[in-house]
């Protein structure tokens, strides 16, 4: 596992990496994690995070963010065949007064569709099985687009 040695036991982030908390996992790679947000603003809310434990854009080594933008595009095509949003919303939070939540390094992925509220956040849960759904149909078709 690549995560540049950087790991913080008290970060729910960095325990979904190391396998130790839940997550309905879509990608990995060497450098990344995706996987889809338990509190969706919009159906297939991702997000894409460095493995190694980087508080934000200031911390994270120039090298962990191409690769997240990298895997971002991918991504980005796969929940868009699955989806077919009439957009595609790519934020990313930096520190508590930008509305952070998770202190590790993290990019969202929000599909969008006409009418839908312009909010970051919710906190209402996904259902656990439509995301686990979800997670399978991607990872089925990133496997077959990377094949
Ligand atoms: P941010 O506000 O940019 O730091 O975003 C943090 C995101 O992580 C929010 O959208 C949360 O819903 C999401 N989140 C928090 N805990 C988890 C978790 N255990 N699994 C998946 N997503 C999470
Ligand atoms: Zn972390």
């Amino acid at each position: 596992m690549s995560n540049d040695g950087k790991h913080d036991p008290s970060c729910i982030f960095c325990r979904i990496v190391a396998g130790e908390a839940p997550a309905h996992r879509v990608w990995e790679d060497e450098a990344t994690l995706v996987f889809l947000d338990i509190f969706p603003v919009s159906p297939g809310h991702t997000l894409i995070i460095t493995k190694g434990h980087h508080e934000n854009l200031f911390e994270a080594p120039a090298g962990s963010l191409a690769a997240v933008g990298a895997v971002s595009k991918r991504i980005a095509e796969a929940l868009r065949e699955e989806l077919a949003p009439a957009g595609m919303m790519v934020f990313q939070l930096n520190g508590a007064d930008a509305g952070q939540t998770v202190f590790h390094y993290h990019m969202h992925l929000l599909p969008r569709w006409p009418g839908q509220e312009l909010v970051l956040h919710t906190r209402v849960p996904g259902d656990p099985v439509a995301l686990a759904d979800l997670a399978a149909k991607l990872v089925a078709r990133l496997e077959r687009s990377a094949s």
